[in-house]
């Protein structure tokens, strides 16, 4: 199963001109699918009978299961089924500013973080490059219905959804080609982020094919002892490794990689982290993004107070490290990775 954003341009002129349809109409067709993120009921100047036959024969795989709203309608989170089976979720944020969509790269996820309400469901399925890219779409045209504090248009997209993105490497490079795509997608590869838990080979490949791409981290812990309990692939790529990959990537793309830790509660938000982070992010010249835990059903401990997360941040700076608080966007619509699908299936709607 897949979507018919799985389709080339070339597919789909194929199968319209094997139905007769004139060579304009294909074209027709994909900039709408792509550019405006038309469902096929919408592409008015598309005639009745062949928006059927394409629902029919090509449909689109993109199904809204539930959607929720939060921040004054500025944070939009929605179930999707894609590809008839797939089901993830993906949440667009507003700011005065930009407008972001955090995307999922698999249904699942397999790499464990204890902490992780995708982690914990383990992995269920890969993605298609096509239903990774459907996601944008879909906020693509959800951003019109933001609020007008917004730009109402898509701007940024990053992979900090369900899935480990270096996990599912050959999908989710063909998705970056899609959504980078002049003639596709067309965002520009400086407003794409992959976030990883630190996967090398994936690293290495990001700075090799997609170098315009931004890179985050999930750190989380600065010691090796500490980082294998709570990120187990990195008892496979131990800090030294992925330091290293990260040094080479940004060599390579001249940018600046983010860190991301998420502060958990006498955990890993202690001085000793800080002071061994602190060396980490200066020699990277990384920029560090903490963010308070969010309890999830299978790790209930508590993300860091406000005293905690204020000392661990002047900490870091006092060692003149950058770093920022991330905002908490759609707690109360469980949009930390992976609850709400996590949450849907323990109620038996997905
Ligand atoms: N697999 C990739 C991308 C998806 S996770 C990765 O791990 O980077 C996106 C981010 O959410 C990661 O930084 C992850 O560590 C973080 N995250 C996961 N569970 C969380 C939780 N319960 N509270 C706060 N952040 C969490
Ligand atoms: Fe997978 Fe990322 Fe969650 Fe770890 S934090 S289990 S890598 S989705």
């Amino acid at each position: 199963m897949s979507t018919v954003y799985d389709l080339t341009a070339d597919d789909i002129g194929k199968r319209l001109g094997a139905w007769d349809e004139p060579r304009y109409r294909s074209k027709q067709v994909w900039t709408q699918l792509w550019k405006r993120g038309a469902t096929y009921d919408s592409m008015s100047e598309i005639p009745p009978a062949l928006r059927e036959r394409l629902a029919a024969e090509l449909p689109m795989g993109v199904q809204v299961l539930d959607e929720r709203t939060a921040d004054r309608g500025a944070t939009r989170k929605a179930l999707l089924r894609l590809g008839g089976q797939h089901i993830v979720e993906a949440v667009l944020m507003g700011y005065p500013d930009r407008v972001t969509v955090c995307i999922s790269s698999q249904a699942g996820c397999a790499m464990g973080c204890t902490f992780c309400a995708t982690g914990q469901m383990g992995l269920q399925n890969n993605l298609t490059a096509g239903e990774i890219s459907a996601q944008a779409v879909w906020a693509r045209r959800e951003a019109a219905r933001l609020p007008a504090t917004t730009p109402q248009r898509l701007t940024n997209i990053v992979f900090m959804g369900m899935g480990e993105p270096f996990a599912n490497q050959r999908r989710v490079f063909r998705s970056l080609e899609q959504l980078t795509d002049p003639d596709t997608f067309g965002i520009g590869a400086r407003h794409i982020t992959v976030s990883t838990v630190g996967i090398v080979p994936g690293i290495e490949r990001l700075a090799e094919h997609a170098p315009q791409v931004g890179l985050a981290v999930s750190f989380h812990a600065a010691s090796d002892e500490l980082r294998d309990q709570l990120v187990p692939p990195n008892t496979r790529y131990p800090l030294a490794e992925l330091e290293r990959a990260i040094s080479g990537w940004r060599a390579r793309t001249r940018r600046r990689p983010s860190i991301e830790w998420a502060l958990i509660d006498g955990v890993n938000d202690t001085a000793g982290q800080a002071e061994l982070l602190a060396p980490i992010a200066r020699r990277l010249g990384a920029h560090v993004n903490v963010i308070p835990l969010n309890p999830t059903p299978g790790y209930p401990v508590m993300g860091s107070s406000r005293s905690r997360i204020r000392a661990f941040v002047d900490a870091l700076e006092g060692l003149r490290v950058n770093v920022t608080i991330r905002d908490t966007r759609g707690r109360s619509i469980d949009a930390a990775c992976g609850q709400l699908a996590l949450s849907a299936q323990a109620t038996g709607r997905a």
